[in-house]
């Protein structure tokens, strides 16, 4: 008969550690929230195989003007938008921020509640990703999680013409030299394809601005949100 030693060492070694699973994070400022970004974190979710996506919408966010809508409206939207799927979460930590979140300061608070061996991937668009070196201590992102780019299929990337600039330089480094998603927990630079949906929020501001319809490229339940709160009139 075994000890309860032989027996705990045989388990350890049959039972290789669990790995977490990478956890998608997703910010932006969703002014409002649309089904472009929607897709783009559910493809993400089965490209990457993500355990969840949590969206963080912007309170301030640094580099760019005032959002047209206050962040407790834009907060609200995005968790209409999220309800009924059980992969999304909200994390409303830098619209309660007292002051402008930097991307590197959320990461840092994410990586303090979540461990330093969980996987973190940050989404974004290619748009985003071109001008990721004016975001405050960007080298510092890659420390603290991978980054996933949306790219669109037939479209080269990263774009022609891009070659120069400190981003894609990193980019290329970090390819040649990148670590798995899932068995590390930051560093790599992972494009996936997406589906090209050519929706943007300027748009639907537009749109609504001008009494015309933006159904479909909105859910319904943040549509119904739009209307009953009179925003972007
Ligand atoms: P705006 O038109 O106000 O600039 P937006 O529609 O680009 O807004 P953001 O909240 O600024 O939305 O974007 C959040 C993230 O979603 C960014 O990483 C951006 O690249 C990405 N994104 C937004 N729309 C799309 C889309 N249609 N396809 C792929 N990625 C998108």
């Amino acid at each position: 008969m075994s000890t309860p030693e032989a027996v705990g060492d045989c388990a350890l070694n049959r039972v290789p550690m669990a790995q977490p699973e990478p956890i998608g994070l997703f910010g932006g400022t969703f002014d409002p929230v649309h089904l472009g970004h929607l897709r783009l974190a559910e493809e993400a979710r089965i490209a990457l195989g993500l355990a969840t996506v949590r969206w963080i919408p912007a309170g301030q966010p640094p580099l760019r003007a005032e959002p047209q809508t206050p962040a407790l409206h834009r907060l609200a939207m995005v968790e209409r938008a999220l309800a009924g799927n059980p992969a999304f979460e909200l994390d409303a930590g830098e619209v309660h921020a007292a002051q402008a979140s930097y991307t590197v300061h959320t990461l840092e608070r994410l990586r303090r509640e979540l461990g330093p061996a969980q996987p973190l991937v940050l989404l974004m668009g290619a748009d985003a990703f071109a001008r990721l070196d004016a975001w405050f201590e960007w080298r510092r992102l890659f420390e603290l999680a991978h980054i996933s780019v949306a790219t669109r299929p037939g479209h080269n990337f990263p774009q022609v013409g891009a070659g120069d600039t400190a981003i894609f330089s990193e980019f290329r480094q970090r390819q040649a030299a990148a670590p798995a998603l899932r068995t590390s927990p930051a560093g790599a630079i992972v494009p996936f394809a997406l589906t090209a949906l050519d929706i943007s929020a300027t748009q639907i501001r537009r749109l609504l601005a001008g009494r015309q319809s933006a159904r479909y490229l909105v859910s319904e339940p943040v549509l119904d949100y739009i209307q009953h709160n009179h925003l972007y009139r």
